[in-house]
């Protein structure tokens, strides 16, 4: 029996020697010259920024160079070529955006151009509608009955209809009376600005923010919603047959009249965003686990390599900061995992997302679209910016910020409570490698600052790796010259330690 467990004894030492080892001829792979070899070709000008809609893809560029990483180092694709393509709606104004209003004879009384959609409704929105509703400032609706109908409401509220106030949007009124009314399945929601605004002002606002073309995740769920437009009083005085009719209208419905008023008037109305749809990518590879049951769980190593792409003035801002240093940081981590012979028990999962910087469109769809099922992700380790170390007072620039640039040992290392430990492993390694973790960044705002946090959302643990702001964030001065690579491979180093004890261990509950 004694010698039995003395036999045991000496053979999971050796296995635990074998296994540090092993781990450190991994660790050997995550280099520097390597990270300066990648980084040097990603944050180059001839990438363009890696953004949508410039001149050279620089953006597919990075994907491919990715993809072509990968199965160099012998990753498997997770995916068809390890492309998950992110649908993206580009959006522009349509030029043939109108308004009419006809009277009962068919006659054009009214005919505009000044129309703003309000909502993401996708496509154009074209309508010719008969008995149209004008129900006040949209309050006391829980009884109406506007299914099919389209609604006319005000902005801003009875009690504030009279008073100065009414002339500024309050955003957060008008986004619940839109909820409200959303709901309740009308064919469209008109919303009037305050006719009391003569210069229309609060219209003319919301046309020069609402109609600049934007990009947009294409989701399943926007295409049905009613459309949610706003005009000027104009329409509504058509409505009603002559001009003052609306505000008369209003005053008596803030003194306490029925606000609900059919019209018969037939409204005509041809709005919307003309979308071009365009197919960004995530790139997605892993090395599968050895064991035969828990290869089926996973962990997921991200990162962002989009940035902001060429300024107004030409100048390319090149973000090798921002996320170039995590890209390559993950590539390394990668190769390391890639060159064990006995691959750890669990799956590991890496995640270059595409388009974070115009809203996290990557890692949302990834985690709305799961290629590994996200009840068994045991974890996602997101890294977004881990290149800088405080360089003196020009980065003081962030003094205010609880997430100024840290020094050579610091680390901002953001955990949310899902499984607390995920936090305690990761601060072992940390002090293993000198590192000093701080986790103190105030959650609320930070789980939701990059991609990680739709992985939290669906209740993956989730760590967050970050060096921090300095003067060149989101700046032309994101340059090469300014990273410290040594900074880098301690953080790819620390990934691949906190990684292979996930991926090792026996019992992952929460
Ligand atoms: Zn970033």
């Amino acid at each position: 029996m004694l010698i039995r467990k003395i036999a045991l004894i000496y053979f999971s030492l050796l296995a635990l020697l074998f296994s540090a080892n092993a781990q450190n001829e991994a660790l050997a792979k995550i280099d520097i010259p390597d990270l300066k070899e990648y980084l040097t070709f990603i944050a180059s000008d001839e990438l363009q920024g890696r953004e949508l809609g410039t001149e050279v893809n620089g953006l597919e560029i990075t994907a491919n160079y990715l993809a072509a990483y990968a199965t160099e180092i012998g990753l498997k694709p997770a995916v068809e070529n390890y492309f998950q393509t992110v649908p993206v709606l580009h959006t522009t104004r349509s030029k043939n955006d109108f308004i009419e209003v006809k009277n009962k004879k068919g006659k054009s009384v009214y005919r505009s151009e000044e129309l703003v959609k309000l909502n993401q409704s996708h496509g154009v929105f074209s309508l010719d509608k008969e008995s149209v509703l004008f129900i006040g400032f949209g309050e006391n609706i829980e009884s109406l009955d506007i299914e099919d109908k389209l609604v006319i409401v005000a902005q801003g509220n009875a009690e504030s209809f009279s008073g100065e106030e009414a002339f500024k949007w309050q955003n957060r009124l008008e986004r619940a009376k839109m909820n409200a009314i959303i709901e309740k399945q009308p064919k469209a929601m008109l919303m009037i600005t305050n006719p009391k605004d003569t210069e229309n002002k609060i219209f003319k606002q919301l046309q020069g923010w609402m109609n600049r073309p934007g990009y947009s995740l294409k989701t399943d769920d926007l295409t049905e919603q009613p459309a949610v437009l706003l005009a000027t009083p104009k329409v509504a005085d058509a409505l009603l047959g002559k001009k003052g009719e609306y505000i008369k209208y209003l005053e008596e419905v803030a003194a306490g009249s029925e606000a609900v008023t059919e019209v018969s008037e037939t409204l005509s109305l041809k709005t919307g965003v003309e979308p071009e749809l365009l197919e960004a990518k995530n790139v997605v590879a892993y090395v599968e686990g050895s064991d035969p049951v828990l290869q089926n769980e996973y962990i997921v190593f991200m990162a962002h390599y989009d940035h902001i792409g060429v300024g107004k003035d030409g100048d390319v801002y090149n973000g090798a900061d921002d996320n170039g240093s995590g890209t390559v940081a993950i590539m390394e981590v990668a190769e390391a995992f890639a060159s064990l012979k006995e691959k750890p028990k669990r799956s590991i999962v890496f995640l270059w997302v595409t388009c974070e910087e115009k809203g996290h469109f990557g890692s949302r769809y990834y985690c709305d679209h799961p290629v590994f099922p996200l009840d068994k992700t045991v974890a996602s380790i997101n890294l977004d910016m881990v290149g800088r170390v405080y360089d003196g007072p020009r980065d003081d620039v962030w003094k205010d910020s609880p997430k100024k640039v840290k020094d050579f040992d610091g680390l901002y290392t953001l955990a949310n409570d899902v499984w607390p430990g995920l936090a305690e492993i990761n601060a072992a390694h940390c002090a293993e490698l000198g590192l000093v973790p701080d986790s103190s960044l105030p959650k609320e705002r930070f789980l939701r600052a990059s991609d990680h946090y739709h992985f939290h959302k669906y209740g993956v643990p989730i760590l967050n790796y970050a060096t921090g702001y300095h003067a060149d964030y989101h700046k032309v001065g994101d340059e090469v010259e300014r990273i410290n690579f040594e900074k880098i491979k301690r953080v790819a180093d620390l990934c691949f330690l906190v990684g292979f004890d996930l991926a090792n261990k026996i019992d992952i509950e929460f």
